[in-house]
């Protein structure tokens, strides 16, 4: 690939000569010339202008199935292909009517299906928007977060380490940046990038001087100017690349696509069976054939795919709507059977809104007031005279350290103080302001030099400093002790002091950053690590409060009372994090934390031995967290993990539900996750939780309800075919049916949709959070169901039946056979109907009584009884419809009598119901007895 020269494109219109200017060979102060920009970025105004000439800096995505593809799947399965054949067959035999009630069947399903999948898609699709993408810009010489969607060519921005990349972007400087460009080029290595200019015709892949919107930030830090935006970027170009994923396969769905190969498959052996007896019993081939193919299609449960897959997609939007954002569907799933969970504790459990309240100083002691990013508060100092202080010489020293070495940066321009940045940082600024000592007067006085950036692994951050008198100064702030290790001794405190100091701090749940500083011989333009590595001074402590979420004691209650154990796991220190895990109630105050370098030295079992004992864990870093999820699965946990840094990625892949920060949290965190939290808040993956149970029991649910009904149908005609009497009225010799196909066709058809349905979108059930998790190998067709199954398909055919011959008997007399065998007929299918009433509304809750979900909670469910009772008014009494069904118009007390033989089957599954709650505790698995109890709650004290 050949550029043209760079002198080619006009000032105007950067984004539109895209492919056109060779950004990567023109250097940096050249770019800032053609995009009409400056290292201080655009102005707002500038920026507002560019918006809305290079419109949102976003991608048209490419929708994930096509419509036809998504036709084809729903028509592609065992159930409706064995429809299909099945009314082929029917029309051939000269069965007309049979055979197009069968393709309405067949029609329905596969539209019902169709249109549910499609929303599904499109729900799920609308899922990726809901995570915010920010950059951090600097506009008008500020730094700000924006959308990433209001980028535009010439802005300034800056990425670190876990971010995506938001454009296309220009490099102008950078430090040790590493960008994983696979989203573009499928090159799975990051690649080392800098801001010198490279070839003008470099390849893609070797244009080190550019970085592409869409790639990820693995390490280091840089500063860029935007060059493209939206559709105008590389990775805009080839938009395949973006096909959204909207899999619609779960574990579940597998599953119950396998039972249905198996049921199908049960129900064709069954049908030639019946075939076969048919043909002994002396019936015609056509007659005998037809009833066979109506066995198929009145036992296959046709809608079953459909309901699952609207229950999972009803399931994504509500966990969406409290603030848990689906990226991978079986997540819903496996949020039910949720064992442990394990979270980190800044700003997931406590409210990342840190306040400075202690500094210690090798002079002194002192207490800060004031709460949260206020100019209000004031220092004191500790000891015998506890007056208010202007600002000792060491606390200065200390609070500049803190605000040098330091990249939050605090706007307070209408009169409300607003951060941005790491609210650890926000902290040290703000302490710092509220003293009188001014952050942008100090910051301009001693200009930054080079930085070395905080990352979690080393716990420290480093700043080089021009001192203003020609020299440079080290600042160095991080975790107490790895800062301690590069301080030389101080005549005036040991070290042993200092550690006192900071577990006194630790104890009260703050967390401590020490400070330190050095002068640095000579004019130096960079800060190598090993300036850092030793001789540097004490300046003192900070200590800062961050207290638990109200919201995250409270679902941390939820959780335990849910048979689900909650681990913190924090790179604080570990008296922090044990003061802190107390007031969650993670443990009993006083039991021991475990911090990570002891996991370290343990061998596998003696991990997961500590692992399923310990509840708070300190000083963690990424890898550990990687072999606790380990030890957790191995010990059968299914765990799910937060993590927001790059180096969490691979624990977030491990875990059974990876989950991360929407806010906070890296883009290569949020990329690796199941769920992405778009508060942040440990609550809502409690409610994540809550939501994921209430799918599969809403599965379950649908299950128990559809799998009874097509067994029953297959029942009374079974029992018709192979025992009834044989008639002959001059059409050859058949059973007495109690229902004619078309008519079990009919039960079939409208049934399903109208009250099957419904149950997809029931409300949960009160006690959904007291109940012990599900096992993830419990069997979908669990004992449960297939007990059900038998008891309700008995009940109900034999209600029919009864009620057939009872009617029949009692009108041949009156009115001779063929109207008899209508009304009788007609009956029979009546009491099917309103049995399936009743026992859809039994089925509303899966153990206990109505109340558990509240009567008026899911209105689907008394829209769909009203139409089904509507539809069944027309079978009976429209003439058109009774000619196509063959039905009769009932009385009013033959239909009050198949409803009372309908009612039947609330007290029998009522008794059922209690029977079961009685032996077992209900349909959810028993607890399994080597998983730990909550502390505070025995297990013994637990509801099953
Ligand atoms: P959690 O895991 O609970 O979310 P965290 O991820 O915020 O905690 P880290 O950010 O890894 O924990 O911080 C670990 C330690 O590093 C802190 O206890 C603190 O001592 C130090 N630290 C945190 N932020 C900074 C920073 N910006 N600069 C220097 N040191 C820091």
């Amino acid at each position: 690939m050949h550029e043209p020269p760079p002198a080619a494109p006009g000032k105007d219109a950067p984004a539109s000569s895209r492919g056109v200017v060779p950004w990567h060979a023109l250097p940096p102060e050249r770019v800032f010339e053609q995009l009409e920009s400056e290292a201080g970025g655009l102005t707002d105004e500038q920026a507002r202008e560019r918006l809305s000439r290079h419109g949102p800096n976003v991608l048209q995505r490419q929708k994930g199935e096509g419509p036809l593809k998504l036709l084809w799947r729903q028509v592609n399965s065992p159930f409706i292909w064995v429809l299909i054949v099945s009314a082929v067959l029917a029309v051939a035999l000269g069965k007309v009517t049979d055979g197009l009630v069968v393709a309405a069947v067949v029609v329905l399903n596969t539209l019902i299906g169709f249109v549910q999948e499609f929303r599904a898609g499109r729900a799920i699709e609308a899922l990726s928007r809901m995570v915010p993408e920010n950059a951090t810009v600097v506009r008008g010489g500020s730094k700000r977060a924006v959308p990433a969607a209001e980028l535009v060519p010439g802005d300034v921005v800056e990425v670190a380490s876990g971010d995506k990349v938001p454009a296309d972007m220009r490099l102008v400087t950078s430090r040790n940046l590493q960008v994983e460009e696979a989203a573009l080029t499928g090159e799975s290595v990051p690649a080392a990038k800098q801001p010198a200019a490279v070839e003008a015709d470099a390849e893609l892949g070797d244009r080190r001087s550019v970085v592409f919107g869409g790639t990820l930030v693995t390490s280091g830090m840089a500063t860029a100017v935007v060059v493209a935006t939206g559709g105008a970027t590389e990775l805009g170009r080839i938009s395949e690349m973006l096909r959204q994923a909207t899999d619609l396969e779960t574990p579940l769905t597998k599953a119950l696509a396998t039972i249905a190969k198996v049921i199908t498959g049960a129900i064709l052996v069954v049908s030639v069976l019946l075939l076969g007896v048919g043909m002994a019993r002396g019936y015609d081939l056509s007659e005998a054939v037809v009833l066979a193919i109506t066995l198929a299609v009145a036992a296959i449960p046709e809608g079953l795919p459909a309901i699952v897959t609207i229950a999972l997609a009803i399931g994504v939007q509500r966990m969406a709507a409290r603030r848990a954002v689906i990226r991978k569907l079986p997540a819903v799933e496996t949020l039910g059977s949720t064992t442990v969970i394990c979270s980190d504790k800044t700003g997931t459990l406590t409210r990342n809104e840190m306040t400075v309240q202690a500094l210690w100083t090798p002079v002194g002691r002192y207490t800060m007031t004031g709460v949260g990013y206020s100019p209000r508060g004031e220092l004191r100092r500790e000891g015998p005279s506890r007056s208010e202080l202007l600002m000792p010489d060491d606390v200065r020293d200390l609070l500049l350290g803190g605000v040098l070495c330091n990249d939050a940066a605090l706007d307070g321009r209408d009169g409300e103080w607003r951060m941005t940045g790491d609210p650890t940082e926000g902290a040290l600024v703000v302490a710092a302001e509220k003293v009188g000592l001014g952050v942008e007067e100090s910051r301009a006085r001693f200009r930054r030099v080079d930085a070395i950036p905080f990352e979690s692994e080393h716990q420290f951050m480093a700043t080089l400093h021009d001192d203003g008198r020609g020299g440079r100064r080290v600042f160095l702030k991080g975790a107490p002790e790895v800062v301690l290790k590069r301080c030389h001794r101080n005549g005036r405190v040991t070290e042993a002091q200092v550690l006192e100091e900071v577990e006194r701090l630790a104890r009260r749940g703050m967390r401590v950053l020490a400070v330190a500083s050095r002068e640095l011989p000579g004019a130096r333009g960079s800060l190598r690590p090993e300036d850092v590595e030793a001789g540097l001074e004490l300046l003192g402590l900070e200590g800062m409060m961050d207290p638990p979420r109200e919201e995250a004691i409270e679902a941390v209650k939820a959780c335990h009372q849910a048979g689900i154990v909650v681990k913190m796991i924090t790179g604080d220190h570990l008296a922090t994090a044990e003061a802190i895990g107390t007031r969650l109630g993670l443990q009993e105050p006083g039991t021991p934390g475990v911090v990570g370098a002891k996991l370290e030295a343990l061998s596998d079992a003696e991990l997961e031995e500590v692992a399923e004992r310990t509840n708070v864990f300190a000083r963690v870093a990424p890898e550990h967290k990687l072999r606790l999820v380990r030890a957790l699965q191995s010990r059968r946990h299914v765990v799910a993990m937060t993590g927001d840094g790059v180096n969490d990625a691979p624990a977030l892949k491990q875990a059974n539900i990876g989950v991360a920060m929407g806010i906070t949290g890296t883009a290569v965190s949020k990329e690796a996750a199941d769920i992405v939290l778009t508060d942040d808040n440990f609550a809502s993956i409690a409610a994540a939780v809550e939501e994921g149970r209430r799918v599969y029991d809403n599965l379950i649910k649908s299950l128990a309800f559809v799998l009874p009904t097509n067994l029953g149908l297959a029942l009374i005609l079974l029992c018709a075919v192979a025992f009834f009497p044989i008639q002959d009225f001059g059409g050859g010799p058949v059973p007495l049916m109690a229902m004619r196909p078309t008519q079990l066709l009919w039960i079939n058809l409208v049934a399903t949709v109208t009250l099957a349905l419904p149950l997809a979108f029931e409300a949960r059930e009160s006690d959904v959070m007291r109940r012990r998790p599900r096992s993830p190998d419990a069997p979908v067709l669990s004992r449960f169901v297939v007990m059900r199954t038998g008891l309700v398909a008995v009940l109900m055919a034999a209600g029919a039946m009864g009620l057939f011959f009872w009617e029949y008997h009692y009108e041949v007399p009156h009115v001779g056979h063929a109207r008899a065998l209508a009304e009788a007929q007609t009956m029979a299918v009546n009491t099917v109907i309103s049995f399936q009433i009743f026992y859809m509304v039994m089925c509303r809750t899966l153990t206990g009584s109505l109340r558990k979900v509240g009567l008026f909670s899911n209105p689907s469910v008394f829209m769909g009884i009203g139409a089904l009772v509507l539809l069944q008014l027309a079978f009976m009494y429209v003439p058109f419809m009774r000619d196509i069904f063959g039905t009769a118009p009932l009385s009013l007390a033959s239909i009050g009598l198949s409803v009372l033989v309908g009612a039947v089957v609330v007290p029998a599954v009522g008794f059922e119901k209690w029977l079961r709650g009685r032996k077992d505790g209900g349909p959810v698995e028993r607890p399994r007895e080597e998983r730990t109890p909550p502390p505070g709650r025995p297990r013994e004290r637990l509801p099953a």
